[in-house]
């Protein structure tokens, strides 16, 4: 879990989460508000975190970084899935084959560790000529990934031992809202682990009704990464709400 120095915007942000969460949304929707409040906050708040940095080198085709392990909260992984299945719809998105792609990404990259991971250098299934096709709904931990140095970037990605300079900002406001969002859902009874993207987008496209289970508090997309350490983050969660 990153740290989270003041229980004051944790609280108020886990409450933003809960309240769309009590609103008895229809399923869908209550996905698309929980994320899209998510995202909001994430695109609202980090020009003014990072307005005395330098500026970041990423930029649209900039993909070194997408060999990286994505998690991603339920909601998360069920709205990209609904944005698959509408680019999937299409004549043109139908021959991109996007479920294949992350079937056949999951099959080779499912179960590594992160530095194995990144040692087989297996890029994103999202990337298409360079460019995340997703990019409007991202996860978090994709918005909170950015860097000054796009060489750096390159060589860590070519296996290189370079450290990459990211921006701290990013790190923390993704973690915070994360974090509260995991809260809310925990707080409503909801699965609030962190899963791996490909392998819960794989569940979540396979037609099983995962997202009702889900709704129902189940626990529908595969395992929970193992680093994500539930106990403590529910104390801390716990701590943070009542200060
Ligand atoms: S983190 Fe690095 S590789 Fe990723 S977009 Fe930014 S500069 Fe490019
Ligand atoms: S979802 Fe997009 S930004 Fe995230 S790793 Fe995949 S291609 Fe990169």
């Amino acid at each position: 879990m990153t740290a989270i120095e003041s229980s004051g915007p944790f609280r108020e942000l886990h409450l933003a989460f809960a309240r769309i969460l009590a609103a008895r949304h229809a399923p869908g929707m209550l996905i698309d508000m929980l994320v899209g409040q998510a995202f909001d906050l994430f695109e609202d708040n980090i020009g003014v975190q990072t307005q005395d940095l330098p500026p970041l080198a990423c930029q649209k085709g900039c993909p070194s970084c997408c060999i990286l392990r994505v998690t991603a909260t339920a909601p998360e992984i069920f709205l990209l899935a609904d944005y698959v299945q509408r680019i999937d719809a299409t004549p043109q998105g139908a021959a991109l084959a996007l479920p294949r792609r992350i079937a056949h990404a999951h099959r080779a990259t499912g179960g590594l560790a992160e530095a194995e991971r990144m040692a087989l250098r297996k890029p994103c299934p999202f990337i298409i000529h360079g460019v995340c096709i997703v990019h409007p709904v991202r996860p978090l931990a994709c918005r909170g990934h950015a860097s000054f140095d796009r060489r750096a970037c390159a060589r860590a990605a070519a296996g290189r031992d370079v450290e990459v300079p990211v921006s701290e900002p990013h790190l923390n406001l993704r973690g915070l809202i994360q974090n509260a969002l995991q809260s809310a859902l925990r707080s409503a009874g909801l699965s609030w682990g962190l899963h791996e993207m490909n392998h819960g987008l794989v569940l979540a496209l396979d037609g099983h009704g995962r997202r009702g289970r889900w709704l129902e508090g189940g626990d529908s997309l595969g395992p929970i990464v193992a680093e994500f350490d539930a106990t403590s983050a529910a104390e801390r969660f716990d701590q943070l709400l009542a200060n």
